[in-house]
């Protein structure tokens, strides 16, 4: 018996990536009586037999599980904003954040199209970059058409499963182009395939890349907060969760509770008003959000 991790899923087969090779496998292990199928991303034991075959035996249990595109035990999300077409947008970049850390999957922040920007936008895209990276978060400034900072974002990507996320349009397509030029992605497609049905499942496969994986396919497409609860959502501001231990009521939702020291933080400008106004942007979003049954 063999373990590796399925790279891709493809009539009937899925591809499994074991020390260096891929090997095509059909199911045929335990799981299927427990109603699990095997997604690109899973980590599996497999058996090569006598006619050259192989068969997926067992799939270990996910450490988690992205719906759109379909992928297991995602480590870490890159997300891409842009600094000038489309103009940096740090509300749309919160509700990737919130969303990735909704899944405590780990996010890295590119913003790309640096070639572009003129002074003033880059004052204004480092003063964001360093305030995300107060936070904790990293950020990396860079093009993918001079390449400046893809040199950065490589040891990051190396032993890690890695999905893509970001807005059409930010240079997602052109900077896995630029990291690996063998992708070859067209310019625009992964746009394309973000524009389709809700509904469609998406084709993804994992691309070595760096001693890790990277699925060819953006996930957190879907910009809704439908899995999450409102207490969730501090969560996924790491800084307010941080100065929320110390709000006066367990379960402050830092609203208008009194003595909350998230308010208080965010008068004494210790915490930045954005991401303050963009926490309650989203609670009133999570709160008013319409059942779904
Ligand atoms: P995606 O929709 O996020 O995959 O974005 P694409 O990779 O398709 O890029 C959208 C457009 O932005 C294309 O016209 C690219 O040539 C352009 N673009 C992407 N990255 C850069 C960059 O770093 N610098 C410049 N100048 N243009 C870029
Ligand atoms: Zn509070």
């Amino acid at each position: 018996m063999q373990q590796g991790q399925i790279v891709k899923s493809l009539s009937g087969f899925y591809y499994v990536l074991s020390e260096g090779t891929v090997y095509p496998c059909k199911g045929r292990g335990n799981f299927r009586k427990r109603k699990i199928t095997p997604l690109v991303g899973d980590d599996v034991s497999f058996e090569i037999d006598e006619n050259d075959e192989g068969y997926i035996l067992e799939v270990h249990e996910r450490e988690n599980e992205l719906v759109r595109p379909p992928i297991a035990n995602v480590d870490q999300a890159v997300i891409v904003s842009s600094g000038v077409e489309p103009t940096f947008n740090p509300l749309l970049l919160d509700r990737f954040l919130v969303l990735v850390e909704s899944k405590h999957i780990k996010p890295i922040i590119v913003i790309t199209k640096s070639d572009l920007m003129d002074n003033e936008t880059l004052d204004r895209v480092n003063t964001y970059k360093q305030t995300y990276e107060r936070i904790g978060y990293s950020v990396i400034l860079g093009s993918s058409h001079n390449e400046n900072g893809m040199d950065e974002l490589l040891p990051y990507l190396e032993g890690k499963t890695s999905v893509i996320a970001g807005q059409s349009g930010v240079g997602k397509s052109s900077m896995l182009n630029a990291l690996e030029p063998a992708f070859q992605l067209e310019i625009g497609t992964i746009s394309k395939s973000l524009g389709r049905g809700k509904h469609t499942t998406r084709h993804v496969e994992l691309h070595k890349l760096n001693g890790g994986l990277i699925a060819d396919t953006p996930g957190f497409s879907s910009l809704e907060f439908q899995e999450l609860e409102q207490e969730e959502l501090s969560e996924c501001f790491p800084e307010i969760f941080e100065i929320g231990k110390s709000c006066k009521f367990r379960g402050c939702m830092h609203k208008k509770e009194p003595k909350c020291a998230v308010k208080q933080a965010a008068e004494e400008r210790e915490l930045p008003a954005f991401r303050y106004e963009h926490y309650l942007q989203f609670l009133e979003e999570i709160q008013n959000r319409k059942p779904r049954y």
